[in-house]
């Protein structure tokens, strides 16, 4: 009988155990989580900021879940070492546990910027229900909130506060909005869009510092500009949570380094979602989570799938802006394109060698899952069977 233990209890943690049983009924399943939450959707926290969601509402998989599955799903858990010669982990109380096979599915963290005065009160970054429930406590006593980082998170975040009627000014450091997502007329139209909602934008700024004695009470930006503020939202991308690797030997440069059956470099120890690396790319989206999961489950209980890689894809999640994007946006304008536009549309289709590599929806999204296949195919324009996906592109 096999001993599986998996670190985390996100998406990828979670998908994986999943298939773990589904190929092995005897075997023994633990998964270890320092949160207090069962598998939630991390990804819908901004609209627990908005109050639209409540805890309960974000959990994925609840309690009879596990039992169903008999999975062994230890939450409050934080594992701080490793063993791979008694293939053990140590947790934080001191206390161990063994494996056969072992998991890290230990996502990210947010990262902080070396900004003079991130660790006043007030200043947050969202990656996890414990965030969302601080910022939320926060934000019941003020009224200005000053986000650092104009991209996909940040906004969706800055969306939840100015729905709770807070002032949000977004500052980017690019002179454009969601600049790994969007080229300049389509970030020009969105930010218009956002502007309306209530948002207010200081682009290509650089924050230098946040004042305050003990609690934020400003932004200050290279130039002398100072920004009034009692809340901070940091939200500058993130980075793999790696703390196991080192003791366990194992290969890393920008994330855990995997193999297309997700195995890491020793034996026995696989990695999977925003803390693995696949050929040079840490993926940091729930999609591509979600299928190394699924393979990372599979081959620990015997299995033999392989990972081909996901297509890069975000959505925008904010009511009545509807914003996807995929593959290479050519933010540069530097390949072939089609555009089509009219009012509150614009949408561009990337082309390489006549075959679609990338594209922007800006107020219809309806072809999306559609084209985010034709780039993962890499179809040839000139042989795309579905007419309707061109239409009014020029
Ligand atoms: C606000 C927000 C919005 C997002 N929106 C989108 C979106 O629209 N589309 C998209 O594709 N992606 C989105 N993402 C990213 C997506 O949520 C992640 O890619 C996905 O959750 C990664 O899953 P994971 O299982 O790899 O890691 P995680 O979901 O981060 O889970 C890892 C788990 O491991 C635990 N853990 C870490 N270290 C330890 C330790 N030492 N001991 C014990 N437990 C540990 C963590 O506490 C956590 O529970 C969003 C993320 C956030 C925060």
């Amino acid at each position: 009988m096999k001993n599986y233990l998996i670190v985390g209890n996100g998406v990828a943690g979670t998908t994986a155990a999943e298939n773990i049983r589904k190929v092995d009924r005897e075997g023994t399943v633990t998964m270890v989580t320092e949160e207090d939450l069962p598998f939630y959707y991390r990804l819908r926290l901004s609209e627990y900021l908005a109050g639209d969601l409540t805890e309960k509402g974000l959990i994925a998989k609840g309690d009879s879940w596990y039992k169903d599955q008999e999975i062994d799903l230890r939450l409050k858990t934080r594992v701080t070492g490793a063993d791979p010669g008694e293939k053990s982990i140590t947790l934080e109380d001191g206390g161990k546990r063994y494996y056969d096979t072992l998991l890290i599915a230990t996502g990210s963290h947010s990262f902080i910027p070396p900004i003079q005065g991130a660790d006043k009160g007030g200043v947050f970054a969202l990656r996890s229900i414990q965030d969302g429930r601080e910022i939320t406590a926060y934000a019941r006593q003020i009224d200005d909130v000053v986000l650092i980082g104009g991209g996909l998170l940040g906004l969706e975040a800055g969306h939840a506060l100015v729905k709770t009627g807070k002032r949000v000014m977004v500052v980017e450091f690019f002179p454009r909005l969601l600049p790994r997502q969007l080229d300049v007329e389509g970030a020009k139209r969105l930010q218009d869009i956002l502007e309306v909602m209530g948002f207010s934008f200081r682009l290509g700024a650089k924050t230098e510092a946040i004042s305050g004695k003990d609690r934020v009470d400003g932004v200050r930006l290279e130039g002398g500009v100072r920004l009034p503020a009692k809340m901070v939202i940091i939200s500058a991308g993130v980075r793999p949570n790696m703390q196991l690797a080192e003791p366990l030997g194992l290969a890393r440069d920008k994330g855990i380094q995997v193999n297309e059956r997700m195995e890491s470099s020793q034996p026995g120890i696989y990695a999977a979602g925003d803390v693995a690396e696949f050929n040079g790319t840490p993926y940091g989206i729930w999609p591509a989570a979600l299928e190394q999961g699924k393979i990372a489950g599979n081959n620990m209980a015997g299995g033999d799938m392989t990972y081909q890689g996901t297509t890069m894809a975000n959505t925008l999640k904010v009511a009545g802006v509807d914003l996807a994007s995929a593959g290479n946006i050519d933010a540069e304008n530097k390949l072939e394109s089609m555009v089509a536009t009219d009012k509150g549309i614009y949408k561009k289709i990337v082309m390489d060698k006549g075959r679609i590599v990338g594209c922007i929806m800006l107020g219809d999204t309806k072809s999306f899952t559609k084209i985010t296949r034709a780039i993962a195919e890499k179809q040839d324009i000139s042989r795309i069977q579905d007419q309707t996906l061109l239409k009014g592109f020029q």
